[in-house]
C-alpha cells in the first residue's frame, strides 16, 4: 500500500514508542524486532507461558534478546485502553502461573488472581496465529471452503470448485511459507496454461 511514500499515500507505517507484541512464535519475534528497528524505544514480547514453551525457534528468541527486546513472560493481556482517536494507549495484563500440560503437551497457563497491572503502549501486534480473511468466501457463492475457512483445491492442479478459479499459498494451507506459496503458484500457472489451450 506504498506506506514508504507517505504522505503521498495515506497509509503510513506507524512508528511506536512502546510496541507490545502478543505471542511467542516466529511471527511474534519477527514483528517485535521490526517494531524495534522502526524506532520503538521499547519493544516487548508479551507471552502467556515461559521461555521453555515458546514455539519460536531458539535462534529467533536469542536474536531478539540480543537486539534488546524485552520479554514479559507468563503474562497475558486482559484488555486494551484507547484514546479519543481510537488509538491504543495502554494494556491491562495479568501474570500467569503454569499448571498441568494441556492437549499440546505444553504446561497450561493459569491466571494469578490479583496480579493485574497496566502497561502503557502505543502499538499492539497480535501474533497469535492466523486465519483466512473471510471476505472472499462470504462474497463468492459456490467456492468450496474447508472447516478452517481455507479454500479447498485439487492439490494436483490448484483448481477450486469454481471453473477458472485457482488458489494457492496460505489461503489453502493456513499459515505456511513463501516457498510453498510459490510452489502452489507454479502448479496453478501450469494448469491455467493447459486449461487456456483447451
Ligand atoms: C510476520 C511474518 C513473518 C513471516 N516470516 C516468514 C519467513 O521468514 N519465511 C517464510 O517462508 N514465510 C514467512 N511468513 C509466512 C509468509 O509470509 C506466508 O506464508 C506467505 O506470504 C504466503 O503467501 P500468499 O501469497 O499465500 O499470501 P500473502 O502473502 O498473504 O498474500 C495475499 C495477498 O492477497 C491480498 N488480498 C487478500 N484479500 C484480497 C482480496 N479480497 N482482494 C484482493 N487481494 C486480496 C492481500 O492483501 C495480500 O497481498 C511470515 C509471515 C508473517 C506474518
Amino acid at each position: 500500500m506504498r506506506a514508504y511514500a507517505f504522505p503521498a499515500y495515506d497509509t503510513p507505517v506507524f512508528k511506536a514508542k512502546t510496541a507490545a507484541v502478543i505471542g511467542g512464535g516466529n511471527v511474534a519475534m519477527d514483528s517485535v524486532r521490526t517494531a524495534k528497528r522502526l524506532g520503538a524505544e521499547r519493544a516487548v514480547i508479551v507471552y502467556r507461558r515461559s521461555r521453555t514453551e515458546m514455539p519460536a525457534r531458539n535462534e529467533e528468541i536469542h536474536h531478539a534478546e540480543e537486539e534488546g527486546i524485552e520479554f514479559q513472560l507468563l503474562t497475558t493481556p486482559l484488555r486494551y485502553f484507547g484514546d479519543e482517536y481510537g488509538r491504543v494507549r495502554a494494556m491491562e495484563c495479568q501474570k500467569m502461573g503454569l499448571g498441568e500440560p494441556d492437549a499440546s503437551g505444553r504446561r497450561r497457563p493459569v491466571p494469578i488472581e490479583g496480579s493485574e497491572y497496566t502497561m502503557e503502549v502505543d502499538l499492539v501486534v497480535c501474533a497469535i496465529g492466523q486465519s483466512p480473511n473471510p471476505l472472499i468466501p462470504q462474497t463468492t457463492p459456490g467456492l468450496k471452503m474447508g472447516k478452517w475457512g481455507n479454500i479447498e483445491v485439487d492439490w494436483a492442479t490448484m483448481a477450486t470448485s469454481l471453473p477458472g478459479v485457482y488458489a494457492g499459498g496460505d489461503i489453502i494451507r493456513g499459515g505456511a511459507t513463501v516457498i510453498l506459496a510459490m510452489g502452489d503458484a507454479r502448479i496453478a500457472a501450469a494448469q491455467i496454461d493447459k486449461d487456456l489451450r483447451r
